[in-house]
């Protein structure tokens, strides 16, 4: 658990501060799920699904309990180096919370520094600690963006992200190629037309389309 749920970094962060979660009602709840299909869920195939279900939600899941602070870990520097920082093509997977179906994808991250970068390697792990929760992409995308304006309080930030909802390929609609593609734009990004030309051109270059 986190220690201070009231520093701004866990603020920040948005965490589910008060309990661990609860993996035996979890195990519970998915055994009546099965009855309630119509499964025998005392066949051999089935028998430890509740379980391994509830251990895979602890996994996909684990972002709202993540602590943001070992997550940043004295990885955060004084540099003289106000030009762009980008981090393009993280991959990430999430869960969408309309019907707790998976969507997948690839976030894009920039920033530029006021006096302050962080190393690169922590960039991914902000987006899972976004990504791995019950999410829609529009409130992720946000969220990744504040936090590291928080962390670095840089002179703007930058997030894409394009993400495939299992919901809309799946079920529904049935549009298997449908991408979803949200953005935040925080300070210079916002007010200077040409700095977010120059992101959204860096990741554009020699894209490849998202795909399973
Ligand atoms: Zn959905």
């Amino acid at each position: 658990m986190v220690d201070d749920c009231y520093d701004p970094l866990a603020q920040a962060a948005d965490l589910f501060c008060k309990e661990d979660m609860d993996l035996d009602t979890i195990e519970s709840s998915i055994g009546k799920i099965l009855e309630a299909i119509g499964e025998d869920k005392d066949r051999e195939g089935l028998l430890r699904t509740p379980h391994r279900v509830a251990k895979s939600y602890a996994e996909l899941l684990a972002g709202y309990r993540m602590d943001p602070k070992a997550l940043i870990n004295n990885a955060v520097f004084d540099v003289a180096y106000d030009a762009m920082v980008i981090v393009r093509d993280i991959e990430f997977s999430s869960m969408c919370e309309h019907h707790m179906l998976p969507f997948i994808g690839r976030a894009h991250v920039a920033y530029i520094p006021s006096d302050k970068v962080i190393g690169l390697s922590k960039i991914p792990r902000i987006v899972d600690l976004f990504s791995k929760r019950l999410q829609v992409q529009e409130r992720m995308t946000t969220q990744i963006a504040e936090f590291i304006n928080v962390v670095l309080q840089p002179q703007g930030v930058a997030v894409v992200v394009e993400g495939l909802h299992m919901c809309m390929m799946l079920r529904g609609v049935k549009k298997q190629d449908a991408r979803m593609t949200t953005s935040a734009m925080l300070g210079a990004f916002r007010d200077d037309y040409s700095t977010r030309m120059e992101f959204l051109d860096n990741i554009s270059r020699g894209a490849n389309s998202l795909h399973i």
